[in-house]
Formats: C-alpha cells, structure tokens, sequence
C-alpha cells in the first residue's frame, strides 16, 4: 500500500481520492477550497496545511488540477523537495507541452512521472470506473498501475510522456466536431419536416453513427438516458468541452497542423457558452444551432 499525497480535492479529485482510502492506501490530501478538504476529510481523506505538508513522506504525489500552470506550479515547489524515486502522476487534463515540462520536471531531479488524463467525468470519478489514458515509460506505469485501477475500471498506456494528455485532446476534438455535426443534422432535418426519431432510427445503425448520436443524443426523446431528456444537466459540462478544445488548438499550432473543424468547433463553443453558460451539457448546443444563434 502506498503513502499518496493528492493534490486538488474537487469535483473529480475528491472521489478519486477517496477510491484510494477504500483500497487501502493512505492518503493525505491538500486543496486550497475548505470546503473541499472539510468535505475529503468525512472520507477518509488526510487533510495537509500546504500542499508540500500533504507531500512529506508519499512516496506518490497525484495531482488533478484545473490546468496545466497549477500542475506546472505545484511540480516547481514539490520537485526538488519529495523524496527521490518519488511518483508524480498527474491526471488533470492539460496541454500536452505543460504535460511534457512537468515530467522532465520530475524526471531530471530523479523521480517517475506519469501522465493519466481520464474520461468518464464525476460519475465514474466516484464510482471507480474512470478510463486512464496513460502516457510515460513503461516501468513508471507499470508502478501506477495498481493506483489507476483502485480509481478506473480501464487503462490505456498509449506511449510516452505527454502520451495521454494527446489522446485525451484528439479524442474530445472529434467528440466537439462531431456533436455539432449531429446537432446541425437535427436542425437540418426538423426544417426539411422529419421526426427526431426519423433521422435518429436510420443514422444510429447507418453510416452516421457517432457516440454523439447514439448514446450522447443532443435531442430528447430517442435516447432516453441522454442529458437532453434533463434538460441538459449533469453530462460533460460546455466548459470543460471549451477548455479541451482549446487544449487541441495550442497543440495544433504548436505542431503546425491546420485542424480546420477542430478551431470552428472551438469558436462555436466559445460562443455557445458566452451565450449559454458553462455547466449544462455540451450536447445543448443544438439549441443554439436550431435557434440559428451561432455566427
Ligand atoms: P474542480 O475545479 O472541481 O477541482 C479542482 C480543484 O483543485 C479545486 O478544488 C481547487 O481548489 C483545487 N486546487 C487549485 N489549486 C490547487 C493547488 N495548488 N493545490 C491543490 N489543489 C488546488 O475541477 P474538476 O472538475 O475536479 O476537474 C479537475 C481536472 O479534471 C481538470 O483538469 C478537468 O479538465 C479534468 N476533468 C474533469 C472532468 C469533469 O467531468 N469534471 C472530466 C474529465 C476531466
């Protein structure tokens, strides 16, 4: 069992870490919100004054954060501080560079790191069924695999440091473009007088099918269980859509890479949520396209 200092007890850090108490490991968490290390503490949870207080003696340091500039902050303090062969996994979704910059990071003062972006959102975060995609050498994954699986139910190492956070922003790339493909299909088809439950039947089984059609569905009634039968409440928040679009922007231009879709994708999405709101479902888009909001 490992001594585990975790790093960012919100929405997903939270149930996280409390998947690792449940498997028996000892975690101390830190995170600057009291309500958030109050909440931890009822589960178990260690609860550290700072995070370098969370970080004496854990052998591991997890960190889910907001972004890459608090990952790339919290490494700068704890680095040369941990003890050395320590385990820095970080699971925030971030930039691929920052991702890379905190594992050479670690990595030069000795230490393993990790990157382990999920998918699955609170849900799967409290209920241990998170997908990891991991990114980092094999011997380092290997030593966190056992972590990930008291936290996920899949684990994908998918190459080297950075590895994770790439599929993890090509992922959700094709996720955004797709869902506005899918929304503007439905707008299409009310205006040309087909049911909802028309186009759905023949595209769910024809070639139109898409995870954003079928089980995401952006229009209620033929998936019963998709957001917008609850008017779009809980789901992938439109924010966190946003952010991870953007995310696969700065990579594009990092790697000179023309993702034509992917940056009108994000514009629409940014005006979206300007309109909208960040929390509901990424999938309410559909509403501003059928009201014909987005530029
Ligand atoms: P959140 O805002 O609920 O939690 C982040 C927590 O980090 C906050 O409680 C904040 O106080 C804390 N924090 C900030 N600076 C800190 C520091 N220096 N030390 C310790 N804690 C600090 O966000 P979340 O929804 O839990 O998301 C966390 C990460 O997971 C993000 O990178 C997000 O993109 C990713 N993610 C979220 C979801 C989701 O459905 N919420 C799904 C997949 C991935």
């Amino acid at each position: 069992m490992s001594k585990i200092a975790f790093l960012g007890l919100g929405n997903m850090g939270l149930g996280m870490a409390t998947n690792l108490v449940q498997n028996g490991h000892t975690v101390t968490g830190f995170d600057p919100s009291p309500a958030a290390t109050e909440k931890a503490a009822l589960h178990g949870i260690g609860s550290a004054t700072s995070v370098a207080d969370a970080a004496a003696a854990a052998a591991v340091i997890i960190t889910m954060l907001p972004s890459g500039k608090h990952v790339l902050d919290v490494y700068a303090d704890l680095v040369p501080v941990a003890t050395p062969g320590s385990l820095f996994l970080d699971c925030s979704t971030i930039d691929v560079a920052d991702a890379r910059a905190a594992a050479q990071l670690a990595v030069d003062a000795g230490h393993r790191a990790v990157d382990a972006p999920v998918s699955g959102g609170t849900v799967a975060a409290d209920g241990g069924t998170l997908t990891f995609m991991v990114g980092g050498p094999a011997d380092a994954v290997d030593q966190a695999s056992s972590l990930l699986d008291a936290m996920g139910s899949r684990i994908v190492r998918c190459g080297d440091s950075g590895a994770g956070q790439a599929v993890k922003i090509c992922n959700n790339m094709i996720l955004g473009i797709s869902m506005i493909a899918v929304s503007e299909a439905f707008a299409l088809g009310a205006k040309l007088g087909l049911t909802d439950q028309a186009l759905f039947d023949v595209s769910s089984t024809a070639s139109g099918q898409c995870w954003a059609l079928t089980t995401n569905c952006p229009v209620p009634g033929p998936v019963p269980t998709s957001p917008a039968n609850r008017d779009y409440a809980g789901g992938f928040a439109s924010a966190l859509m946003l952010k991870d679009l953007r995310l696969a922007q700065a990579a594009a231009t990092d790697n000179g890479v023309d993702t034509t879709l992917g940056r009108r994708a994000t514009e629409l999405y940014e005006q979206f949520v300007a309109q909208d709101g960040p929390g509901r479902d990424f999938s309410a888009i559909v509403t501003a396209i059928r009201a014909g909001a987005l530029d």
